[in-house]
């Protein structure tokens, strides 16, 4: 199976935001990606290598 990100998913890390949340929502795609932190809302830019390997699983809203 193909890792598909797109944007409006939210994704886990394993890595915690300072705020306490590890869900993350995709604002942009690219070599680098855009991520929004859901819990606190604050905008990160984050290699897409690195969001690969610290993803922990990822909820999709599609079917
Ligand atoms: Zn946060």
């Amino acid at each position: 199976m193909k890792n598909e990100y797109k944007v409006g998913d939210i994704i886990t890390l394993k890595k915690a935001h300072p705020c306490g949340s590890h869900d993350w929502e995709i604002l942009r795609v690219g070599a680098d990606f855009r991520l929004k932190c859901v819990g606190c809302a604050r905008q990160v830019m984050m290699p897409r290598t690195q969001v690969e390997k610290s993803e922990r699983k990822k909820t999709t809203t599609s079917v």
